[in-house]
């Protein structure tokens, strides 16, 4: 494996991931290719030393875990969210206006909204149908070709467009998926017909409901006259799930080990599958149900929270702090926010900061200015409710929450580097030393 290669797969990976169902499903068979075995969570568990498991909850999330061979001390914790900012579809879609059809969305997160006028858009997710016999079927779906489309308003009929653009989100960012002509065929209709396309053997009495989202429909591709930069869709956090799986995928079995990837991070994560709910916990308790052990596990575990962070932009450095230029291609970014939006701690950045230098790879430290609000993700939320020891760190990155994100292109391999070592070296760098 290089870097070429991993950006390769990177791409692939994004590409089949248009929503936080289908990078779950992405991430699952790869998992099960390396010899993950499924648990159910209605179902009792028989957890075997050296047999890594995963485990889904709603679609949109999942944990990963090996219980090692030699298992002693903690967990080598890593976690993500799978979820990206975008549009989603409204559960009575359909609106006939001046002879278009179009389809009405609700914004999901904190989407920068003006890069989604003028797009190839298609739209994907999770479509719950009855079926034969009063069945309940959950189904994803792609239609994976252009299908919808936001036109911006010409110049000539906003001529403050340049100067003075406000988006109002429910008026102005309905998009186009056809005219709507005399047949006024509804999109429970198109929904049932691309199902029965994608599998002439499934029977669709009656669509239930829908998580579906709208997403750019272009694929992920180098730019720069040197290939510089990563431009792709979803990168937050895509980036982070595709870098774990494919190092939690090749870790060490005689080690103990749990990946957790939470669903609606963008939203504040207070639902199941989010990094407020109980689905990391729940594994913790059944996999310790004495609560000692459980706790003297989880006081001896590191978790590395993965998230993209924000390299300097060179057309706005203002918007930085001065003295902690983040940079693309120069390593992984260690997060650091004295109001703790971020989990960081200096024992825990000590302790990255060593992991890194073992590698050789270069670290970055990122904080927000003092006049600007931080954002935040799983990690702070994760080490509050477990107790564990937690770092939060990234890949740097311009445009986050555009519809297009940017990265380095060699960010992905740095950070897949040190994600690596920390999984499959011999000890857990917990041995810290209060003086
Ligand atoms: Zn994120």
């Amino acid at each position: 494996m290089n870097a070429q290669t991993l950006n390769k797969h990177l791409f692939q990976f994004i590409a089949q991931s248009p929503t936080p169902f289908h990078a779950v499903n992405v991430m699952k068979n790869t998992l099960k290719d390396a010899g993950f075995k499924a648990l159910n969570e209605k179902e009792d568990w028989q957890i075997k030393n050296g047999q890594p498991y995963y485990v889904i909850r709603e679609d949109g999330a999942l944990v990963a875990f090996n219980l090692g061979r030699n298992n002693k001390g903690g967990f080598r914790m890593v976690g993500s969210h799978a979820d990206s900012p975008c549009l989603q579809l409204k559960p009575k879609a359909d609106i006939y206006e001046k002879n278009y059809h179009q389809l009405g969305v609700e914004v999901y997160g904190g989407a920068l909204l003006n890069p989604w006028f003028d797009r190839e858009l298609s739209i994907a997710g999770r479509v719950i149908y009855q079926g034969e016999k009063d069945t309940v079927h959950s189904r994803l779906i792609d239609f994976k070709r252009p299908v919808a489309v936001i036109p911006s308003v010409a110049i000539h009929l906003d001529r403050n467009a340049n100067t003075e653009k406000n988006i109002n989100s429910q008026k102005d960012i309905v998009p186009l998926v056809g005219l709507s002509g005399d047949s006024k065929e509804s999109f429970t209709d198109i929904l049932k017909n691309q199902i029965i396309a994608d599998d002439s053997s499934v029977t669709v009495n009656d669509i239930l409901s829908f998580d579906l989202y709208c997403y750019d429909f272009h694929k992920p591709c180098y730019t720069g006259f040197s290939q510089d930069f990563i431009l792709s869709s979803r990168l937050d956090n895509l980036l982070s799930c595709f870098l774990l799986t494919s190092a939690v995928a090749q870790a060490n079995m005689d080690i103990s080990y749990m990946f957790i990837c939470n669903n609606h991070e963008e939203v504040g994560s207070s639902t199941a599958s989010g990094a407020r709910g109980n689905l990391l916990s729940a594994t913790f308790d059944r996999i310790f149900p004495d609560p000692s052990d459980r706790h003297r596990t989880l006081a001896n575990s590191f978790l590395l929270s993965v998230d993209n962070a924000h390299a300097i932009h060179p057309n706005f450095p203002e918007k930085h702090e001065p003295s902690h230029d983040i940079a693309l291609n120069r390593g992984p970014v260690l997060k650091i926010n004295a109001t703790h939006k971020y989990a960081s701690t200096g024992v825990a950045n000590g302790l990255f900061k060593m992991l890194c230098a073992e590698k050789e790879i270069p670290v970055q430290e990122f904080v927000m200015r003092n006049d600007m609000a931080c954002g935040s993700t799983i990690g702070p939320l994760t080490a509050a409710k477990l107790g564990v020891q937690t770092v939060d760190i990234g890949a740097a990155s311009l445009a986050m929450h555009s519809i297009r994100e940017m990265t380095g292109s060699r960010d992905p391999w740095l950070l897949f580097t040190v994600l690596q070592h920390f999984l499959q070296r011999e000890n857990l760098p917990g041995v810290f030393h209060s003086d």
